[in-house]
């Protein structure tokens, strides 16, 4: 807020200090130009006052020797000699008509020393001069002293500007009176009006009788005192003219130019102009240029628009680039503060990558060496597993090594008492009878050779390949396994096998003594029971088979339901059972993709799994 602030007063600051300049160049180069171009206008005004002032002196050196000329006729000598010769004043005024035509004057005429006009151009006009006395005009009074008269004056008969030169008519050295000639100003003025400057020609009071202006004329230079004005009014100069100033009292600059303030346009507007007079000494009249400044105004204004325009344009352009380096220094250090923020950024990630890399490296290391571990507890634990199904067989061995024992004697027994009895026969030549005898032998000897093949079927270390089994036939393999001991117990056993060439994916020998477990324990919980009753169960259940041994025992109490899987846990004598029988036929059950459970039921316990049935 802060900085945004002290940029906002630097910039009004900068602004304030530019309009200063601005002002004070403005100024100056006004001052320079409006200075340059009054010298220009005043170099350009003397030459023009020059041209004006020798068209001035050419017209008037046209006349000046006029008068002088006429002096010398006699006629004049004579007229005024005998003014009362009526016919020699006519035959003069004719002449002077004549001469007055031809030398394009306004008016000649002859007046004697008393100022009496005696005769005149203008004889046959309405107002003729002739008999009228003009002795008051300072120019008789000139011409009386013996010299040329010059003088400007408004006519008192004719109302005509009119400046007029008058000389002496001699006889001798005495003056008998002046010829006078007036000529017409109005075209002085007509040929150098409609310019850009204004001529003037004023008398030596300042009252200005030749103007290019006609607004102007009979105005005065500058306020007149009062003495001047009646002696003006009592020379009849200008006859009724009111002589009003043009303008105030003019002021000078550098010492040079003067510059007056002129009312324009019937005093509508203020008109600036530069004034420049020279002197004609033979006339006696001031000439003066007025050179309108408004030129010069222009100009300055002009120079003023330019150099104010480049100037600001000056300005504009450094505060564009001023701007400009700001934004671009501001863009560096905003680039240089993302630069940095994301090197910061990429550091920490870096350390935060190689911290990660460590402890990943760390945790791969673990658990390598976990896998490792995992495997080696794997292996040890297959190779217990093995070892342990193998022990549980040993132990089924041991088991049936009484049933097997009472299984082989008898049969040995029989196959004795078959062989004392086919000896008899045969010496009592009954051949039939011992024929007889022999078959008993020979299916005593198969069936005890089935026993050594159950045997050796079930203490063989599997592989536990897994094929396509008939449930049947490893049910009877199961059963022949446990006949004497079925026998013995007197256990009524159910066999209920639906369809009855159900066939599952198992390895024979496993499921073997899966079932065979299964159904010793059903037979050791029956044991005491009045009726000893086991169900043997298979069934299809969509594309499984369900197998179950079902007893009518006791079942499992419940404070023995969570652990009568666990390994080593029996409820029996020791001596009698090694608490390994369920924990190896889950393994091997699992091991097929079933799972055996413990279904309870009102009267004794069921215990069953279920396998992938082949269709
Ligand atoms: P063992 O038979 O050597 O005791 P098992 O793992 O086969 O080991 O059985 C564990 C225990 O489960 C038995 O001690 C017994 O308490 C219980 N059990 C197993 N089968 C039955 C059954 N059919 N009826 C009641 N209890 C049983």
């Amino acid at each position: 807020m802060t900085i945004v602030f002290s940029r906002k007063k630097k910039g009004i600051i900068s602004f304030l200090f530019f309009v200063i300049i601005l002002v004070q160049v403005l100024n100056t180069v006004s001052v320079w130009t409006y200075r340059r171009g009054l010298v220009e206008l005043s170099d350009k005004g003397n030459v023009r006052l020059e041209l004006y002032i020798n068209y001035l002196q050419g017209i008037l050196g046209k006349y000046e020797s006029l008068p002088e000329l006429l002096a010398i006729d006699n006629n004049l000598v004579r007229a005024l000699l005998s003014p009362h010769e009526k016919k020699r004043i006519e035959i003069l005024n004719r002449y002077l008509e004549t001469i007055n035509r031809v030398s394009d004057t306004l008016d000649t005429y002859l007046m004697n020393k008393d100022g009496l006009t005696i005769a005149a151009s203008n004889w046959n006009e309405k107002h003729p001069f002739i008999g009228r006395n003009f002795s008051y005009r300072p120019y008789f009074k000139q011409a009386m002293k013996g010299k040329l008269g010059r003088y400007f004056a408004l006519g008192t008969a004719s109302s005509k500007r009119g400046y007029y030169f008058a000389y002496p008519v001699r006889k001798s050295d005495e003056i008998l009176g002046a010829v006078v000639i007036k000529i017409n100003i109005d075209s002085v003025e007509q040929s150098w009006a409609n310019r850009d400057e204004n001529f003037l020609v004023s008398d030596p009071d300042g009252v200005i009788f030749i103007t290019t202006n006609p607004e102007w004329r009979f105005k005065s230079l500058k306020p007149l005192e009062e003495d001047v004005l009646y002696r003006i009014e009592e020379s009849r100069r200008y006859s009724d003219a009111i002589l009003e100033p043009l303008s105030e009292e003019g002021r000078t600059l550098w010492g040079k130019v003067e510059i007056l303030n002129i009312a324009d346009e019937g005093g509508k507007s203020i008109k600036r102009v530069m004034k420049q007079s020279q002197f004609m000494p033979q006339a006696g009249w001031n000439v003066h240029i007025l050179t309108d400044t408004r030129v010069l105004r222009e100009k300055v204004l002009m120079v003023n628009i330019m150099v104010g325009t480049g100037l600001s344009l000056a300005y504009i352009l450094v505060l564009l680039l001023l701007q400009r380096n700001h934004r671009l220094a501001q863009l560096h250090r905003v680039e240089e503060e993302a630069k940095r923020a994301l090197q910061d950024a990429n550091e920490q990630l870096e350390s935060r990558v190689s911290d990660r890399t460590q402890k990943l490296t760390a945790a791969n290391k673990m658990l390598r060496k976990e896998v490792l571990d995992r495997k080696q507890t794997e292996i040890k634990l297959k190779r217990t597993r093995k070892e342990l199904i193998h022990a549980a067989k040993l132990a089924v061995l041991g088991q049936m090594s009484a049933g097997i024992n009472h299984e082989l004697n008898q049969p040995l027994a029989a196959i004795r008492s078959y062989t004392d009895n086919g000896k008899q026969f045969l010496q009592k030549g009954r051949l039939e009878d011992a024929m007889w005898n022999l078959e008993q032998i020979g299916e005593l000897t198969e069936r005890m050779a089935q026993i050594g093949v159950q045997l050796k079927l079930f203490s063989r270390k599997s592989s536990g390949q897994i094929v396509v089994v008939p449930l049947h036939g490893v049910i009877d393999g199961a059963l022949e396994i446990l006949k004497p001991s079925l026998k013995k117990e007197a256990v009524e056993l159910t066999i209920d096998i639906k369809p009855d060439n159900l066939e599952v994916r198992a390895n024979h020998v496993l499921l073997q003594q899966v079932l065979v477990n299964l159904v010793s324990n059903a037979m050791q919980a029956i044991e005491g029971q009045q009726s000893k009753k086991i169900l043997l169960e298979g069934h299809a259940l969509e594309d499984k088979v369900v197998i179950a041994v079902h007893d009518n025992g006791p079942g499992v109490s419940a404070e023995h339901l969570h652990d009568i899987f666990e390994p080593f846990f029996t409820t029996k004598k020791s001596g009698h059972g090694l608490g390994l029988g369920l924990t190896i036929s889950d393994r091997i059950v699992r091991g097929f993709g079933g799972q055996i459970i413990l279904a309870q039921y009102k009267e004794g316990a069921r215990f069953e799994f279920t396998l992938d049935r082949i269709v």
